[in-house]
């Protein structure tokens, strides 16, 4: 093996901005110099015009292995994470049966040997995903797990949620809640505001996420454990975080591409492309997620859903929530922070970042802190420099693409973005010194 050079490209991590080609030998950076040359055989991969960045760390993704191989494997997910530049996803345990043992996390991390990317796996909170038991996080932290969800519900009993905060806490696992007090939530399909009023559409309001983020903000410190919100929605919600970051508690959260770029007004087409939870919000709190995420507060995650075709033509109230994230999300995220805008209309007046500015938010939101957060650190979210992990984002800020939801590497293809035009492409990815990505294709 005789390693590679990505070359002409400008390397931004969290020591900043330049000019530098990156060596690459075996799993590992070699050098980063003003200029390297190809000696010795070394493969030369065109990065001019493109930023170097540390591989990009979901926190988010739902796999859908075990259970739904036609909706999306570790391997097909692994490639869709791929081409939108990540090298480690989180693996989401609301799976079919659900990660809640460590035989079924001994079969994701199996399968995650043959993916393009790193993948961590999340375990469940409670036994089945229940809400009544804890599940064995002991056996799963043992397994490796550090992460412990059961995403796509809350946990509804406080007494429950305290025990399992005092657990992981004991262990130094980190508990991530979807927030989302059920009664509150209860039929509705989308917010609950001046949109669903119009079209009828029975709807969730803000606070059935907000009482359950003070409720475990609270639980958070009574039991010293630390708490990562999982797709913040509202503006509530952030300033409980906000809150939370003033008393010094070990709380993160993090924000959807979705709604960063979306409002609620999208509903109107009754397209279940659109239907997501939590819903999408208005106008004013995706500027305030947007605010959040240009000041540091928030990390970005995908929260990347596959569904099968035929569920998604259903009608907008028995369609399932969930929209693809993987492949859009640098784009999607790139694209509001560099024109100031979202993709719905009426998301102007949001901040305008230059590239140097919208990088810079980017290495520490899509890949630094998601890879501490995921106890990940050292492989993933580093800085480009020789002796760092050779896990890399080659991204072109310039390109423009439209999205076509027949040209995914995703097994399904329920993306809210379809025919919209992006700017920010991933042009390579590099995955533990190999390219994985090559020309937005993926080699595998
Ligand atoms: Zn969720």
């Amino acid at each position: 093996m005789k390693g590679m050079v990505v070359r002409g490209a400008t390397v931004v991590d969290s020591s900043g901005v330049r000019r530098a080609d990156v060596a690459i030998d075996d799993r590992e950076i070699v050098a980063v110099e003003s200029s390297i040359d190809a000696a010795g055989g070394r493969r030369v991969v065109d990065a001019s015009g493109c930023l170097v960045l540390p591989g990009l760390v979901d926190l988010h993704a739902h796999l859908r292995d075990p259970g739904n191989p036609e909706c999306e494997t570790v391997e097909s997910a692994s490639r869709a994470a791929a081409r939108g530049g990540y090298t480690a996803v989180v693996a989401m345990p609301n799976t079919d049966p659900p990660i809640d043992s460590v035989e079924v996390v001994r079969y994701v991390q199996e399968r995650a040997t043959r993916a393009m990317t790193e993948v961590a796996v999340a375990g469940t909170i409670t036994a089945g995903r229940k809400g009544e038991r804890l599940a064995p996080m002991g056996e799963m932290f043992e397994a490796g797990v550090r992460l412990f969800t059961d995403d796509g519900a809350g946990v509804q009993d406080a007494l429950l949620m305290r025990r399992a905060m005092e657990y992981a806490g004991g262990l130094g696992a980190i508990i991530a809640e979807h927030c989302e007090e059920a009664r509150l939530a209860y039929r509705g399909h989308m917010h609950e505001g001046r949109w669903s009023s119009f079209l009828g559409i029975p709807g969730i309001p803000a606070e059935a996420e907000e009482v359950m983020a003070a409720r475990d903000i609270a639980l958070s410190r009574l039991t010293g454990c630390r708490l990562h919100l999982l797709h913040i929605s509202t503006t509530g919600t952030l300033d409980l975080v906000r809150k939370a970051f003033k008393a010094g508690l070990p709380v993160t959260g993090e924000v959807a591409p979705h709604h960063l770029s979306l409002s609620d007004a999208e509903v109107a087409s009754y397209d279940p492309q659109f239907k997501v939870n939590p819903p999408l919000r208005p106008a004013e709190d995706v500027r305030s997620l947007v605010n959040a995420l240009v000041s540091g507060e928030v990390v970005v995650a995908t929260d990347h859903a596959p569904h099968p075709a035929d569920s998604k033509e259903l009608p907008f109230d028995q369609a399932p929530p969930g929209m693809l994230g993987l492949e859009t999300a640098l784009g999607v995220v790139w694209t509001v922070l560099t024109s100031g805008s979202g993709l719905s209309t009426g998301l102007d007046d949001m901040p305008v970042l230059s590239f140097e500015e919208a990088a810079a938010v980017v290495v520490e939101a899509m890949s630094v802190v998601p890879a501490r957060i995921a106890g990940l650190e050292g492989a993933q979210g580093g800085t480009v420099r020789a002796g760092s992990a050779a896990n890399l984002c080659v991204f072109d800020p310039a390109a423009t693409w439209v999205v076509d939801r027949n040209r995914l590497a995703s097994l399904s293809a329920n993306t809210p973005y379809d025919g919209r035009k992006l700017t920010g492409r991933v042009r390579h990815t590099i995955f533990r010194g190999e390219p994985v990505v090559v020309d937005g294709e993926p080699l595998r």
